[in-house]
C-alpha cells in the first residue's frame, strides 16, 4: 500500500490561493491554477483573522499558503 498522506485535495487559484475543486477559480473565475501547493489552511473569519489579512483574504474557505 503506498502512503495516504499525500492525499488529493484539489488544485489551488495562483491569484488568490483558493483550494478549487473545478476547473476554475469561484472567486476570480480564472483557470490559473496549480496543483503544486502546500500549506492547507481553512478561513472561518477573515475578518479577525491575522493569517487571511496578511494573504489578503477576504472570503471564508479553504487556502493553500503556498503555491508554486
Ligand atoms: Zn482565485
Amino acid at each position: 500500500m503506498p502512503p495516504a498522506n499525500k492525499k488529493k485535495q484539489g488544485k489551488v487559484c495562483r491569484d488568490c490561493h483558493r483550494v478549487v475543486d473545478g476547473d476554475n477559480c469561484v472567486i476570480c473565475g480564472t483557470t490559473n491554477l496549480s496543483d503544486d501547493w502546500s500549506g492547507y489552511l481553512v478561513i472561518i473569519d477573515p475578518e479577525n483573522s491575522e493569517v487571511a489579512k496578511r494573504m489578503n483574504i477576504k472570503l471564508p474557505g479553504r487556502y493553500a499558503l503556498k503555491v508554486r
